[in-house]
């Protein structure tokens, strides 16, 4: 295998990656997901014209680990009517008004009873927050606190034409095979309903990276799954819990189109290779970046970092989830999202990916004692040629912790060089035969 030449991502037309992953998202924004349902099926299709997804069901009452696969949750319409006839609620306006996985209602009710059913949030009076009942059997609305203060002492008919029954969880996968069996898995929840950063532009970005790797060769496989938040993953988890093993880098991504962060929150691990990966990229892009250790709450980490499985997956967004003040309102919308936030959220992930592909092992210098003498090998024209992606320093670097006991990964760090640059100072001194290292396909 000497010699193999695998570049992973060299991706072409960075100019309108930002602007493909925004319209992409911009398709899926619309439509009301939830854990189950025709939402998530009719996300995975178009997501299907991207990239050709294999889509999987999981019945109802499947028992996986602790969880049940619940009901099929469908909805048509919802709406509070006041009085004179006129929806102040509808769900036609915004998929948000309705409480995710409501059950049906079709009921006429004073203000006071049907207010326990009203959620809004006075420190945000403008939005409509995003709230969810998926494992207790309730109905409700969600409004703005504008709205709720304005509401009068009267009657309303109250109307949720919704379905809860037999039906499948759904969730999408898509494998692109490497040269070897050990995997990167990167995973996406697919629940959420009209909210742009949490998870459209997640959705979009994984499904154009998907895209792009599948036209390359890798070293490792890649693995996509798009699958509802926590009993998504439990249910893929419960499918796979015999290949999991492969998994040896994993990212769980969500909330990458806004200008906050970045942020990478490490694997329960903290110290596997994706942790350190990330950990050099992300700090790297700047002041607000942010790197933070595994806590059990948040996303699909909490299922791929429980103690049976422990896999090496972190977690990357921009702005983490929780912290921005939009975060689960309508104020998540396409506005929050901008198209160089997310193609600047692709390139780290695609950063990340070339890192660990292009990764070499044990790099040796055939020459231990004393510098090589650089003009005699003709490093210096080398350095000095056209598109040439590294300087002296980084190939001084490499040539010193060059000592057969450590990593390209390991250099870049002590260098605090960016990979690439300590990678093609590897390829320009392997070039001429003075350096030797392992990648995890066996080629040197
Ligand atoms: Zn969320």
């Amino acid at each position: 295998m000497k010699g193999t030449q695998i570049e992973a991502l060299s991706y072409q037309a960075p100019q309108t990656l930002g602007d493909d992953i925004f319209s992409l998202a911009g398709r899926l924004f619309p439509i009301c997901r939830s854990i189950t349902g025709q939402g998530v099926r009719t996300t995975l299709r178009l997501l299907q014209a991207v990239v050709p997804l294999k889509i999987h069901e999981v019945p109802t009452g499947t028992q996986v680990f602790d969880w049940i696969i619940p009901s099929e949750w469908n909805i048509r319409d919802a709406y509070i009517k006041d009085r004179s006839g006129r929806r102040i609620v509808d769900f036609q306006k915004s998929n948000l008004h309705v409480v995710n996985y409501s059950v049906p209602v079709c009921a006429s009710m004073p203000l006071a009873a049907l207010k326990p059913h009203l959620h809004s949030r006075p420190e945000l009076p403008n939005a409509i927050p995003y709230r969810t009942s998926y494992y207790d059997r309730q109905w409700g609305f969600c409004l703005s606190h504008k709205q709720f203060q304005s509401l009068r002492d009267d009657r309303y008919d109250v109307v949720i034409d919704s379905t809860l029954e037999n039906g499948s969880l759904t969730y999408g996968e898509f494998f692109h095979p490497g040269a070897t069996r050990d995997e990167f898995l990167l995973s996406a929840h697919v629940c959420h309903p009209s909210l742009a950063n949490d998870n459209c532009s997640g959705l979009a970005l994984l499904a154009i990276l998907a895209a792009t790797l599948s036209k390359t060769k890798t070293r490792y496989s890649y693995r996509f799954v798009f699958a509802p938040g926590t009993i998504g993953a439990i249910a893929w988890l419960w499918r796979n819990r015999e290949r999991a093993q492969y998994i040896k880098h994993g990212l769980v991504v969500s909330c990458v189109g806004d200008a906050g962060g970045p942020t990478y929150k490490r694997s329960r691990i903290g110290n596997a290779q994706i942790d350190r990966v990330m950990a050099h990229i992300v700090r790297r892009t700047g002041p607000s970046s942010k790197v933070v250790d595994f806590f059990p709450y948040g996303y699909d980490e909490r299922q791929y970092c429980s103690p049976g499985f422990n896999l090496p997956v972190g977690s990357f967004c921009r702005s983490q989830y929780g912290t921005f003040p939009e975060y689960h309102t309508s104020a998540d919308n396409l506005d929050l999202i901008r198209s160089e936030y997310l193609a600047s959220s692709f390139d780290i992930i695609a950063d990340a990916i070339n890192t660990v592909e292009n990764n070499h092992d044990a790099v040796l210098s055939h020459q231990q004692m004393c510098e090589l003498q650089l003009g005699k090998w003709e490093l210096y024209d080398a350095l000095r040629q056209q598109g040439t992606q590294t300087d002296l320093m980084t190939l001084l670097w490499v040539l010193n912790l060059a000592d057969g006991t450590r990593s390209l990964l390991d250099i870049a760090e002590r260098a605090d060089a960016p990979f690439s640059k300590v990678f093609s100072a590897f390829q320009i001194l392997r070039s001429k035969g003075l350096v030797a290292g392992s990648a995890v396909d066996g080629s040197t």
